[in-house]
Order: structure tokens, then sequence, then C-alpha cells
């Protein structure tokens, strides 16, 4: 398993096993998160050797990156940790839209570094494509911050293949993070191609199905949050994927590991997939899901698993 991955074009050197932050801070997300257990979340994640944190103007909103601008301010820590953060999300009049024109991108760069208690950001990606901004001009704005050293890579996130490819046509895009997962494979039609030939990192969100893939959860499992009305978390759905999971389950037994680390490390086999964010609700989850690094699946592995899934 390689220890080390660049992301896209950039100088930035990552563990490929890094954090996911929508659970820090994140109230607007999951009820009843704990802020104090959000941050221990990321130290403890940071001193066990991840150094890639994935947040989002949204996440909270704020919240997320004030706990993490606070952690790495109480650890010393800045240096060490890649981080990335997201904006797009604009509050007018209580309601959300999104914004990718040139003025709020910076205006937004701006207040996530104060938000983050830094001066720059490593990986700044545009969250979601909005409706009228020309997409190379959006990350045209990310390149003029970047030549600043307020940021030192441009990212975006849920972009069609039409977007990416405007976004990239100064060829400035280093990373694309979009829903990727067992379940949820489009992304191999058109988005894992493009981004394996113009050398542009995908980061794959929901890694873990948002649970369902770390294999603990039974049909008796219920959710509170957004998941109570996901289908597939519901009904025939739900009972079809945990079938799915039980499969997995066959092999990671044989293999002596757990699913949760056979699925994430099925991901690091794919071409231009180099990082994983997966989320993390306990200090525990964190520690737990670097076991992956220790996984190393066999091509008869990596057929079956995709064969499950197909
Ligand atoms: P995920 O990584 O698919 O699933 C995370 C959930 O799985 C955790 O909250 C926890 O849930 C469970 N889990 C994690 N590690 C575990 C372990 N070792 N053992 C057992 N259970 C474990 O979903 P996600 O956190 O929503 O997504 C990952 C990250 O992607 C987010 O944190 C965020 O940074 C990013 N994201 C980005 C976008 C975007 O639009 N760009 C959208 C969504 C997410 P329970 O404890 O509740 O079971």
């Amino acid at each position: 398993m390689v220890n080390q991955s660049k992301l896209g074009n950039s100088n930035l050197v990552v563990n490929p096993i890094g954090l996911g932050t929508n659970a820090v801070g994140g109230h607007n997300i999951y009820p009843n998160l704990s802020e104090e257990t959000g941050k221990e979340v990321v130290r403890t994640a940071i001193q066990h050797g991840i150094n890639f944190l994935d947040t989002a103007f949204i996440y909270g909103p704020e919240r997320s990156e004030e706990l993490i601008g606070e952690v790495l301010k109480e650890e010393g820590r800045r240096e060490s940790v890649v981080l990335a953060t997201k904006g797009a999300h604009k509050f007018v009049d209580g309601e959300v839209k999104f914004d990718n024109s040139p003025a709020f991108l910076k205006e937004s760069v701006e207040s996530s570094l104060r938000r983050l208690q830094t001066d720059y950001i490593d990986l700044f990606y545009i969250h979601f494509p909005d409706k009228t901004t020309p997409k190379d001009e959006a990350v045209g704005a990310l390149k003029e911050l970047k030549d600043q050293g307020k940021i030192k890579s441009i990212g975006v996130s849920n972009f069609s293949l039409d977007q990416l490819k405007e976004a990239n046509k100064d060829g400035y895009v280093d990373v694309l993070q979009s829903e990727y997962n067992l379940f949820k494979r489009d992304a191999e039609k058109d988005l894992l191609p493009y981004t394996t030939e113009h050398n542009i990192t995908f980061v794959p969100y929901f890694p873990l199905a948002a649970g369902l893939l770390a294999g603990k959860y039974t049909k008796d499992t219920r959710f509170e949050d957004g998941r109570a009305k996901n289908p597939m978390f519901q009904g025939e759905e739900f009972l079809r994927n945990l079938e799915k999971v039980e499969q997995v389950r066959k092999i990671a037994e044989d293999k002596g590991v757990e699913v949760a680390h056979l699925v994430l490390s099925w991901y690091l086999t794919r071409s231009s997939i180099s990082a994983l964010i997966p989320g993390a609700k306990t200090p525990e989850q964190v520690q737990d899901n670097l076991k992956t690094l220790d996984v190393e699946l066999t091509p008869i592995e990596i057929v079956k698993i995709d064969e499950i899934f197909q």
C-alpha cells in the first residue's frame, strides 16, 4: 500500500487515509453533536499520522472550520497538515444558494482563512456548481488566489463532466471531489476516466456510504439523521444493501480484516483515487480507519468485491 500520495499537479502530499469532518461541528448535518468529541476526533487524527483534513464552510455552518482551526492552533500542527475546505453556499434571506462568482469565491476564501486561523488553505474547492458563472472564470479566480499564496491548490466538487471540462480549460484543477462508493459507481463512466487522463486526483465522498459499508448495521438499526429519509437505509433496498455487505464480510473474514478496511482499500486500487476522507464521529473510528493502510488486496479479491456491487 502506498503511504503517501500527491494531489493532482500540486506539490501537496498526503497520507491516503484522511479525515472527513462534516461530523465535527456539523450541527446542521447531524443532531446532538458534541463539539468536544469533534475536536478530539481531529486531535486523534493528526496525532496518528492523518494529515489530510476535509472541511467546508457549510458544515455547521462555520463551526467545523472553527473547531479545526482551534485544534490546529492548540496542537501547533498547522504546517504538518494538508487542510482542504470548500465554499459556494451563500445565505440569501435565510435561503441557501450557490455562488461561484469570482467575487464571492474570493470573499469565501478570506472568511475560511479567518475561521481556520491560518494564512493559507492547502486545497480550496468550489463546493457546488452554480447555474451562471462560467466554470473557467470561477477557477480563474482561484488561480489568482493561488498566485497570491492564499491557497495552494484548486478543487471542484459535485461538478458534472461538462462542468469539470470547462473548469479545467486551462489545466488548473488539481482535485475533483464527488460522491463515489461501492453502491454508487456512476463516476466510473465519465469522471474517473477524465481525471485519470488529466492527472486530477479524484477524492470520493461518502466512501463508507455514510456508514453502511463499515459493516456494523443490521436490519434493526434505526437512524435519526438524514439517513432516516434516504432510501438506501430503508425497507427492501436497505435489506438488499445489507446482503451485499455480508458478501464483503465473507471476503474480509477469509483475509482476517474488517469490512470497512477492505472497502476503503478497494477504492485505492481505482485509477486516479489515491486519497480518501472517511468521516468519523469518534476518535476510535479515526484510529480504526487507519488500519486500511495495512490491507493489501489481491487481484482476485479486487474482482470479487467489484462483482458483488455490479
Ligand atoms: P462516510 O465517510 O461514507 O461515512 C462516515 C460514517 O461512517 C461515520 O460518520 C460513522 O457513522 C461511520 N464510520 C466511520 N468510520 C467507521 C468505523 N471505523 N467503524 C464503524 N463506523 C464507521 O460519510 P461522510 O462522513 O458523510 O463523508 C465523508 C466526508 O466527505 C465528509 O466528512 C465530508 O468531509 C465529505 N463530504 C463531501 C461532500 C461534498 O459535497 N463534497 C458531501 C458529503 C460529504 P456512524 O457512527 O453514524 O455509524
